[in-house]
């Protein structure tokens, strides 16, 4: 079994309610979105930077392996792009560490087939303005919440990154569609917005656990 990867190695999480938590980072290639506020660089060759290696794609299951099995992580983040592009290679992986899932949501069959072997869950869900076709996107990414929803063994939280001009009530609505299927929900200001204000108001009005988390790596300058 093989995937396409496009980088290795280890920072902090820099997102989420897990934020500052050390993890090994596996960024695997390509996404089925292209989002409008989109930072993924992506190279064909895998840099892994835990050996200072660049590497051919596609890479092997057992390479990843026996990164992950030597690595003294918290967890391992599954990142991309988009990792449920790969849901049949992360279903082979055996880590002693939780594996922390990093997905747009939008790919429901693709998590049926990872969701017993993943432990947390750090889910997005796009608002309009960053995607076209929202309309068929919405509805998949309320399933794929659905199928990976928080359980006692497994922690899910969804993520709406939110730029500086946005509709109050779409975010409340995305909030009553998943609320049930997630611990929180984190509002991620698109780095430099000047929205705070906004997004307090917004945090009072959501009647769920609503945490305002900035993207923490870009201010520390890590990866
Ligand atoms: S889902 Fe993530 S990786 Fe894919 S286009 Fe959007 S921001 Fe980029």
């Amino acid at each position: 079994m093989e995937a396409e990867i496009s980088e290795i190695f280890e920072s902090i999480q820099g997102e989420g309610i897990l934020v500052g938590v050390r993890q090994l980072f596996i960024r695997f290639r390509r996404c089925n979105l292209s989002c409008s506020y989109c930072d993924t660089k992506t190279s064909l060759e895998c840099f892994d930077q835990i050996n200072n290696r660049i590497l051919k794609n596609p890479i092997s299951k057992e390479y990843v392996q026996r990164l992950i099995e030597r690595s003294t992580v918290h967890s391992v983040s599954l990142t991309g792009g988009e990792p449920l592009l790969y849901a049949d290679f992360i279903r082979q992986l055996k880590s002693p560490v939780p594996l922390y899932l990093e997905s747009n949501m939008t790919l429901p069959d693709a998590a049926r087939k990872v969701k017993r072997c993943v432990h947390y869950v750090a889910g997005d869900f796009k608002l309009s303005a960053a995607i076209n076709n929202w309309g068929e996107i919405k509805e998949k990414t309320i399933e794929t919440f659905k199928v990976l929803k928080n359980t006692r063994k497994r922690m899910t939280f969804a993520k709406i990154v939110v730029p500086e001009k946005f509709s109050f009530d779409e975010v409340l609505w995305i909030s009553e569609q998943i609320g049930d299927y997630v611990c929180s929900i984190v509002l991620q200001p698109v780095f430099g917005a000047k929205n705070l204000k906004e997004l307090m108001e917004l945090q009072k009005r959501i009647e769920h656990d609503v945490r305002v988390v900035p993207q923490v790596h870009k201010y520390l300058g890590v990866m």
